[in-house]
């Protein structure tokens, strides 16, 4: 098992970090971290670039997001066309991880606010696919 599970269109079956798909699936949204220069990585990652080393943890993204920046997709790409209208936003969370992803459609889009409260959830898709989103906190 690994990134075939990820998300409505699967670009890689195999990835280092495949673990990240399993943490999903747990219901947790997961980054990582250097533990030699501490630098914070999301999407995670397993070799740092900042300071080439592999030695890194994995740590799960808090509840305590901020809405930063969003916009609106009217026209999906290659894959995603079924999917549009939806929202992409960019949010900052706790330990300065700053996360890209979808705003849940739960939220109305009358309601999305830059700096409104956000947290991440995971959302169950068809065949078993796992994603994650942002819902309001
Ligand atoms: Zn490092």
């Amino acid at each position: 098992m690994g990134f075939d599970k990820f998300g409505g269109v699967s670009f890689t079956s195999e990835a280092k970090v495949a673990d990240f798909v399993s943490y999903l699936e747990q219901g947790k949204v997961m980054a990582s971290s250097c533990k030699k220069c501490r630098r914070v990585y999301f999407p995670p990652r397993v070799d740092c670039s900042n300071c080439l080393t592999s030695d890194v943890k994995w740590f799960e993204i808090g509840s305590k997001g901020k809405l930063l920046t969003y916009t609106r997709v009217n026209y999906g790409p290659a894959g995603f066309e079924d999917d549009a209208p939806y929202v992409l936003a960019v949010a900052d969370f706790e330990g300065g991880v700053r996360v890209f992803g979808r705003l849940s459609r739960e939220i109305n889009e009358n309601d999305i606010k830059v700096g409104m409260a956000l947290k991440p959830i995971v959302a169950n898709l068809p065949d078993e696919k796992v994603l994650y989103e942002f819902a309001a906190a």
